[in-house]
Formats: structure tokens, C-alpha cells, sequence
């Protein structure tokens, strides 16, 4: 421990903080471009960094960015080239700040917005070219576009607190708009002249342009032009000249590496991210590694041998490890992530400890340093939190099936992330020298760790498992034996992963010594839980890995079956379920596990999400399931069968693919079965609903799923997977022309039931299906889902003229490409007493409704249920309690504003 506090201060103390600074500044200089010229000079530069510093077996590689090629499921971007990025207001004048209207006295003139030649970021990253001279296009503003004008060829100029990524970006594009503007920024009121650089505009989780990404330009402006041009823009007609000539290309990516050899081949690797041109971010890192390395040498040969990588975050890490081999755990011992690690005296410093399915002796001496400098002046003042040890963006390579367990310093608020006031300039000099200090230090105690540490590091193990006891008190869930077992564990193998200095049988006197303790703590734990439908479910599923790194980009998955992956797979439990699948351990388990690792209990709906998500994973390689509750085409069959369902039978079907667990084929099974149970004379109709709602009833749609009708497009159909599987995969799908709530179907009746529909009707009126497949005597199911779903309620409503029904604004695309805004009148606004998902069967509706002796036919499947009414029975019940109280649909909560007016 005193080891520590004197290198801490050799390294303060020796350090050449002005040459760090410089080397920072001219770093980033090299990197401000953003482009692949850029990240290659930024790259060259580095590698002479290293040779300068005399570090040894320095050397550039090389990777492919064609947008393509996967590492470890992380998807390498695609290459970028840009000299011109020019943003021209026409006819404004310049903006007047010290004006409440920022209109100046002069409109006859053009104002430069954004100027990539002025600074780099005005041109978010990814633009492609304009007509060469530019294009004139209309900037709205996003408030606008949620109202719905017209986005086509247009720049939306997006709010402040709107991120520049997916959310926004996609819908812009899916409509036909040009690109946005983007003042986002962090820190934006200490400095409205700044500008975001702005990192991953792109359409989905990844950071940077791929092959699949749609062209757009963008803009970074800062938030005082930000201010100025949403003005302009609310006031009237604002366009603007757009030039761009940013080219997309198959390329190369660069990355740089280094190996100071130790008296050992393992190695510890030092990873500091290139190409993010920020002084802070990360600019220092790679600075403050090198410094380190050299520090490092000056003093001998290292036990671990250092290897130095400097890649893109994330994707060129994941490139480099891969390029090493499969799993690394028995060449690699461990790694320092240096990014934005700074230590400025006024903030806090967080050491992130690396994710605990890989065991690392270095999260120990992590918290024994945060002991060892507490008290010491000239240190940072620490954070620390020794859960939940994480796999995020900066760890990701400490999950197993990789096996680099990865720690993280990192300041406990980064007010300005990704500001462009954070030059070399701006860095506080002392935070500097701390920062550059604690990565020294830290690295100095992985590559040359000492036995004597063993002791405390034991010692420290077992005031952990007494804190573990009393938090477990304090926040109990799950089964306290198997928690603190489970704690216990994760002590266990980080005092073994000691064996690699310290002798083996001083290790196994330390791990028997926490045994004993151990004992002693459980006394008396329960280890007994009544598990949730879920919670059992996943007890009888195993996973296990198939593929190395987590998956992230879904690179194996079809561009249309990609889905969100819960917690962004990096950024919560999710990582930690995936990281501890181990092939033995049932899911019921390693969830636990997860949650024991997060101190955070899982809802059952939560747990079903990552019960989903696991299956999901397992349908496309990524795992494999070497044990599971069977669901196929007979199973459903049989159910469906057990639930009253005859051959002939003519069907609504609201369906939940997830509802019942995982089902052998996904949803073409569930369409398969239903097709089997009611033969050749049964009929299938199943909603394909969309949201192109401009307006519905009294409110402006305000969230970005609206989009323009276009019955091409079956990613618009919000009703869940089996429909869309449903009209993807049937050679010749009937479906109705309405543009918010159409049907699909199959089967003698389908056509009868569906073409009455007109495009524009009322969605649930005479002319619906909902009608028609009433009339033939037809059937509702709920496979999987709760009654919530039942669409046929809303005819009733229709059907008895209930007043709360109110027009809709639509906006459907025309077979010539072109937009039509349309008027739907009795429309579906609003709130309903049933809309309350699983409790649905206990709504006012059907409690009367099965008072009066509505029928609701039951069998279990799966984790979950299926259940069937009949139309004819629900029809005659439902008008009766309608005319009896009108307000039987509609809810009795007083700060319900829609019902409550009724
Ligand atoms: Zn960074
Ligand atoms: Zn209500």
C-alpha cells in the first residue's frame, strides 16, 4: 500500500507535464478533421509519439472501414473524406445576440451558419456531396416537422436537448428530408459559441456511417446561431444554400501499437481511444499512456510485458482484439482504459472496475489505491463505487467469451463531453498531471504487481462480503443465501486470479480464510424464492455463448429482422445475463446473477424482456439453447386445439410472439399452426395497423413514429411480429386499403371481410373487418397477449356512436412518391378503462361483460395463455352494457384528461 502512494507521487512528481500538454495539442490538431485523411495523420503521428518516446515494437496496422467487415459483431465504419461543409442562411442579415428577436437591421444579406473550412465540426461526420455550387433547401424546424410539414429536401433544425442520432435522424430520412441541424451541446449555457462534435448521427446504435446507412448532410452549429435560425424559421419561410462534397467510401482504418516486453509474455494492455478530436476526449489518453509507458521503462523491466493500443473506440478495439485470437484470457492479464481520465482537483475520479465475469487481481488493487491515496494531498479525491462493474462501451472487452477484464478512470461529471471548447488550452493543467499520475500508477501496479499485496487485498475481500451482508439487509431480494454466495464467488476468484504473482499456496490459504468467513456471515440466510411465471420459464432454458464479444451491431441479423437489444446490450444487466452464460448455468440463474451484480431487483417484465431478448440472440447464432421449453407448430396446434379452436372457424388474431416464450420458428410457426387448426374452409385475418397520425382527436402527434402510410413498408405495422411475418412471408396476402387500421387475411372469407374497407373510413365502422368478421359469426383470439388488444371494442364504440370518437390527420405516400394528407373521421383517440395491458380482464367492460356471461374460452401455453371470444356473443353484450352506460369503455380516474370529459 505505501508502494502505491510513492508511485503516485514519483509519477506526480516526474512527470513533464508541459510536454503532455503539448503532445495533447498537437494531437488534436492532427485528429480536428475528422476525416480518414485525418485519423491517418492522426495515426502517423501517434506511431512517431512512440518511437520519439523510445517505446519498443511500435508499429501501424491496419483495418478494413467499408462499413462492412465485423469484429466481434461491432461493425466497421465506413471511410469519409470532406474539404467543403457549408451552411448559408439566405436573406437574414446576421444574427443580433444583444436582441430579444436576434434579428439584426439588415435582412438583405446571407448569413454563414456552419463552415467546415472555419471549423470541422459544422460538418457532421457522414455528410455526402451536394449538386457541386451547392442546393438551395427550406430549413424547418422540428416542432414543425412534428406538426407535419412537409420534410422533403428540407434541413430540420432540431431542438436543443434532441440528440443528433437514430431517434430523430431516421424519421427525417424515411420522409424524404435532407438532413438536420443540430445545436446539442453539453455545457451549452457556460458556452453558447461552442459546438458539439458530433459522434454517432446515424441510424441505429452505431457510432459511426456503415454500408446500410441512407445519405443525409448535417450540420453542428452552435447554440446561439441554434437560437437564431429556429427563429427564423418559426417566423416564415427560411431556406438556405447547402454545400457539402463529403464522400462515403470503401477504405482503411488505421491503429497503432506498442510492446514494452516484461520479464513475462502475458500482457497488460493500455488502451487509449484515437480519432474523437478532443483534447480530453481522448487526446490525453493516448498522451498520458505513452507518458506512462515511458515512465514505466525508465524504471527497469516490467514483470507483465505492456502493450500499447490506440484504435477507434470501440470498433477498432474490437478489431485489434480479434485480430489477437479468440478468447485472450491466457495471454492478456488485463487492461487500463484510458478515456477522458482526467483528474481535475474540483471533480471526483471514478475508477470503473471492470465486469466481474472475468476475474482480475486489478480491480482489487484498483480499490486499494482509492484506500492508499485517500488521504493524499495532491491526489484526486475519488468516487468509488465498486458496483456494478460494467461492460460498457469502454469495458466491453472484459466479458468472458473475450476475456480482457478492463478498468475505467473517469471523472465523475464530464460537463463539456464532446465540446469544442475542450482544446489543450482549456485543460486544467493540474488535472492533467493527476490524471497522467493515477494511469501511471495503475499501470505500474498491473504490469509489476507485488505479493505482499495479497494480504490486503484478502483483507479487503472480507470487509466487502460484510458489506455485501449488510447491503443484502438493506435492499433485500432474490434468495439472500445464493447472494451472498454468489458475492462470496466473485471475492473468491479475484483473490485466485492472484496466483499469477503470488505463490499458490498463499492464494488457497486466502481463498480457504474467506471461506471460513463466508460460513460464518451466511448463518441463517434463507435460500428458498417462489419463482414468477418467468422467473420459471428461464430456469428451464440454458444458453450458451456461440460467438465472441458481445453482440452489438447484430451484423449476423437481415437489416429488417434487427431489433433494439435491451440496455443497448452494453449499459445495464443485459451485459452482465450475456456475460455470465457460461453453457451450465440455467437463464433463471444467471439473471439472478445479474441482479445481484446490479443491487437492483428485475420486475417480471423485465425479466421477460431479457428472457426475449436471449431467444432472440439464440434464433440468430449468437447462442445456442442446449436446453428449452419446446413451443413448435404442433405444440400450437394442440393448444389451439384445448382452446376451442374448429377447423372452419373464422379468426381475428391478436397475437404477442413473446407472450408464451420462446416459439421453434418464430412467428411463421404461430402462422403455420393457426393455418392447421382451422383447415382449408377457416379463415385468418390479423391487424397490420400503422401510425401516419398527424393529428388525433385534440393532440399534435408529438412523437417521431408517425410516418406517411406506405403498405409497402411493413416496418410501419406496429401490432407485433406475426402480422408483419405474416404479409412478408405469405406468396399473396390479402389486406385492406385502410390507412391506419388495415387487415391481413387468408382463407374463403378474407376477401369478403377485407375489401369493403375504404382507405379513409372510419377505422372501425361497418365497412371494417372487425364488422364483417362479426357478421360470419367469427372469433377473437389472444395468443399470448393480454385482452387489451381487442380492436373489436372500438366497433362497438363506432357502432353505437359513442362521442368520444374524433378525427384523425393522415398522411399516406401516393403511388407517384408523392404525400396526400387525408381526414378520417370517427377516429380512435384518446384513452379507454381497458387500455391497462395484463389487467385488462378486470376492466369495468368485462367484468360486466362476464357478469352478463360472455364466454372467454382459456388454455395455457408456454409461460403464457391463449384465450378466445366469440364476436356474435361480445357484440350482443357489448351494445347492451353501452346503452346502459355510455362511459363503460372509458375510465373513472379524475386526472384522466381525455375520459374525464365525457
Ligand atoms: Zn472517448
Ligand atoms: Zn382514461
Amino acid at each position: 500500500m505505501q508502494k502505491m502512494q510513492e508511485w503516485y507521487q514519483y509519477f506526480y512528481t516526474g512527470q513533464d507535464c508541459s510536454r503532455i500538454l503539448q503532445d495533447i495539442s498537437a494531437l488534436t490538431a492532427l485528429e480536428l478533421g475528422q476525416t480518414s485523411h485525418a485519423y491517418a495523420a492522426a495515426a502517423r503521428h501517434t506511431l512517431a509519439l512512440l518511437q520519439a518516446a523510445g517505446i519498443p515494437q511500435a508499429e501501424l496496422l491496419s483495418f478494413p472501414a467499408d462499413g462492412r467487415t465485423a469484429y466481434q459483431d461491432k461493425r466497421m465504419p465506413l471511410a469519409w473524406e470532406a474539404t467543403i461543409g457549408k451552411l448559408t442562411l439566405l436573406n437574414t442579415g446576421s444574427p443580433d445576440y444583444n436582441r430579444l428577436n436576434f434579428s439584426g437591421p439588415d435582412s438583405s444579406h446571407d448569413f454563414v451558419a456552419a463552415d467546415f473550412q472555419q471549423h470541422p465540426f459544422h460538418l457532421v461526420k457522414g455528410s455526402v456531396a451536394t449538386a457541386p455550387g451547392g442546393q438551395i433547401a427550406r430549413i424547418i424546424t422540428e416542432g414543425q416537422f412534428l406538426s407535419g410539414e412537409d420534410p422533403r429536401g428540407c434541413l430540420v433544425m432540431l431542438q436543443p436537448l434532441t440528440s443528433p442520432r437514430a431517434a430523430v435522424l431516421k424519421p427525417i430520412l424515411d420522409q424524404g428530408g435532407l438532413g438536420i441541424i443540430s445545436d446539442y451541446l453539453q455545457g451549452r449555457y457556460k458556452t453558447p459559441d461552442a459546438l458539439q462534435w458530433v459522434n454517432a448521427c446515424t441510424e441505429g446504435a452505431h457510432w459511426h456511417v456503415q454500408a446500410d446507412d441512407r445519405p443525409f448532410v448535417a450540420f453542428s452549429v452552435t447554440p446561439r446561431i441554434g437560437d437564431f435560425i429556429r427563429d427564423r424559421a418559426t417566423a416564415g419561410a427560411l431556406k438556405a444554400r447547402v454545400e457539402c462534397d463529403g464522400r462515403r467510401y470503401e477504405g482503411t482504418l488505421p491503429a497503432v501499437t506498442a510492446l514494452l516486453p516484461g520479464r513475462r509474455s502475458e500482457e497488460v494492455w493500455l488502451l487509449a481511444h484515437l480519432y474523437e478530436p478532443l483534447a480530453d476526449d481522448d487526446s490525453f489518453g493516448v498522451v498520458a499512456a505513452i507518458e506512462a509507458a515511458r515512465g514505466l521503462m525508465a524504471r527497469g523491466t516490467p514483470e507483465f510485458s505492456v502493450r500499447l493500443v490506440f484504435a477507434m473506440e470501440f470498433y477498432g478495439y474490437a478489431a485489434y482484439a480479434a485480430s489477437r485470437g479468440e478468447n485472450l484470457r491466457p495471454a492478456v492479464v488485463g487492461a487500463l482504459n484510458l478515456d477522458s481520465s482526467l483528474a481535475p482537483p474540483e471533480l471526483e475520479l471514478q475508477i470503473h472496475l471492470a465486469g466481474p465475469g472475468t476475474p482480475f487481481y486489478g480491480n482489487a488493487l484498483a480499490e486499494l489505491l482509492v484506500r492508499a491515496l485517500a488521504k493524499q494531498e495532491n491526489a484526486p479525491r475519488f468516487a468509488f463505487n465498486r458496483y456494478p462493474g460494467a461492460y460498457h462501451d469502454d469495458q466491453f472487452l472484459s466479458d468472458p467469451s473475450v476475456g480482457v477484464p478492463t478498468i475505467w478512470p473517469l471523472p465523475a461529471h464530464n460537463e463539456f463531453w464532446h465540446n469544442s471548447s475542450q482544446t489543450a488550452a482549456w485543460l486544467s493543467r493540474e488535472g492533467v498531471r493527476r490524471g497522467a499520475a493515477i494511469c501511471s500508477t495503475l499501470v505500474e501496479m498491473l504490469a509489476n504487481p507485488r505479493p505482499e499485496w495479497l494480504d490486503p487485498a484478502f483483507r479487503l475481500a472480507e470487509e466487502n462480503l460484510a458489506d455485501d451482508l449488510r447491503l443484502l439487509s438493506e435492499k433485500p431480494f432474490g434468495r439472500p443465501a445464493e447472494r451472498l454466495r454468489h458475492c462470496w464467488q466473485r471475492e473468491t476468484e479475484r483473490l485466485q486470479d492472484f496466483a499469477r504473482f503470488c505463490s499458490a499456496a498463499a492464494v488457497q490459504e486466502a481463498v480457504a480464510a474467506l471461506a471460513a468467513k463466508y460460513r460464518a456471515l451466511s448463518v441463517g440466510l434463507a435460500d428458498s424464492e417462489k419463482p414468477t411465471p418467468w422467473r420459471a420459464y428461464a430456469a428451464d432454458i440454458v444458453p450458451k455463448r456461440q460467438t465472441v464479444g458481445l453482440p452489438y451491431d447484430l451484423a449476423k441479423v437481415p437489416v429488417r429482422q434487427r431489433r433494439r437489444l435491451p440496455d443497448g446490450v452494453l449499459y445495464g444487466p443485459f451485459a452482465n445475463i450475456l456475460a455470465n452464460l457460461d453453457g451450465r448455468k440455467d437463464l433463471g440463474q444467471v439473471i439472478r446473477e445479474a441482479e445481484y451484480e446490479y443491487r437492483a431487483a428485475l420486475s417480471e417484465a423485465q425479466v421477460k424482456k431479457y428472457v426475449d431478448a436471449v431467444c432472440y440472440l439464440a434464433d440468430w447464432g449468437y447462442l445456442s439453447l442446449l436446453q428449452e421449453v419446446r413451443i413448435g407448430v404442433e405444440e400450437i396446434v394442440a393448444a389451439l386445439r384445448q382452446l376451442g379452436v374448429r377447423e372452419g372457424d373464422l379468426l381475428l388474431v391478436h397475437s404477442s410472439l413473446s407472450g408464451c416464450g420462446h416459439i421453434t420458428g418464430g412467428a411463421m410457426s404461430i402462422i403455420t399452426a393457426l393455418k392447421q387448426a382451422v383447415g382449408p374452409g377457416g379463415t385468418l385475418l390479423f391487424p397490420t395497423f400503422t401510425r401516419p397520425y398527424i393529428y388525433l382527436g385534440d393532440v399534435l402527434n408529438k412523437n417521431y413514429n408517425y410516418r406517411p402510410f406506405d403498405p409497402a413498408d411493413t416496418s410501419q405495422i406496429w401490432v407485433g411480429a406475426v402480422p408483419q411475418a405474416f404479409l412478408e412471408q405469405n406468396p399473396a396476402p390479402l389486406r385492406s386499403r385502410h390507412i391506419t387500421h388495415s387487415w391481413a387475411g387468408v382463407g374463403p372469407l378474407a376477401e369478403e371481410c377485407l375489401r369493403q374497407h375504404q382507405p379513409c373510413d372510419p377505422p372501425a365502422g361497418e365497412s371494417s373487418p372487425l364488422a364483417l368478421a362479426c357478421q360470419h359469426q367469427g372469433k377473437v383470439l389472444f395468443f399470448g397477449c393480454p385482452l387489451a388488444s381487442v380492436t373489436f371494442l372500438h366497433y362497438l364504440e363506432t357502432h353505437c356512436q359513442m362521442p368520444f370518437l374524433q378525427p384523425a390527420v393522415c398522411r399516406r405516400r401516393t403511388p407517384d412518391g408523392g404525400l396526400e394528407t387525408v381526414l378520417i373521421d370517427k377516429h380512435l383517440p384518446g384513452h379507454r378503462d381497458f387500455y391497462c395491458g395484463n389487467q385488462a380482464h378486470k376492466c369495468k367492460f368485462f367484468r360486466r361483460a362476464f357478469e352478463r356471461g360472455l364466454q372467454l374460452q382459456q388454455t395455457s401455453l408456454g409461460v403464457g395463455m391463449l384465450q378466445m371470444l366469440s364476436l356474435p356473443q361480445l357484440f350482443e353484450i357489448g351494445c347492451q352494457l353501452l346503452r346502459e352506460d355510455p362511459r363503460v369503455l372509458l375510465c373513472d380516474d379524475p386526472e384522466c384528461t381525455f375520459c374525464r370529459q365525457f
